[in-house]
């Protein structure tokens, strides 16, 4: 066991509005976009950016204690905040990781994915990295 077992970086995240907010321990594991037809309902976006961290090191911190979940599938829960509706985390039955997104973590340094569920299913166009720069708006 070396010291970086013993006293696991911690990363913290929460929603948009504060009410939860998490911790979790450990070096982040696996952090891949997925693309599946839930990530992309759930989300509204093209993908959800996922990264693991082993499930018993995550606890809920935040005022709002416990976020809310949603099973998407049977095997596969989803955690959200009730108040913004910011998605959290997912915890699949017998994984012993809970997968948070990637952009509710304070700190993403490091995390960039390296994979892509259901490459297959995402929007064609995900081939862009970056779109341009909006058009300006006349002001109203
Ligand atoms: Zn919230
Ligand atoms: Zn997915």
């Amino acid at each position: 066991m070396t010291l970086a077992d013993a006293q696991p970086a911690v990363r913290t995240g929460q929603c948009q509005c504060g009410a939860i907010r998490y911790q979790a321990a450990g070096e982040p594991d696996d952090p891949h976009l997925c693309s599946c037809e839930p990530c992309t309902r759930i989300g509204g976006g093209p993908a959800m950016l996922w990264v693991g961290f082993r499930g018993e090191t995550l606890t809920w911190t935040g005022p709002g204690g416990e976020p809310a979940w949603y099973a998407s599938w049977p095997t596969l829960l989803r955690a959200f905040c009730p108040r913004c509706g910011t998605q959290l985390a997912s915890v699949a039955e017998d994984s012993p990781m809970v997968m948070v997104t990637a952009f509710s973590l304070t700190d993403q340094s490091g995390v960039a994915p390296v994979g892509h569920s259901y490459r297959a299913d995402a929007a064609p166009w995900m081939t862009i990295t970056l779109a341009p720069e909006p058009q300006p708006q006349q002001p109203r």
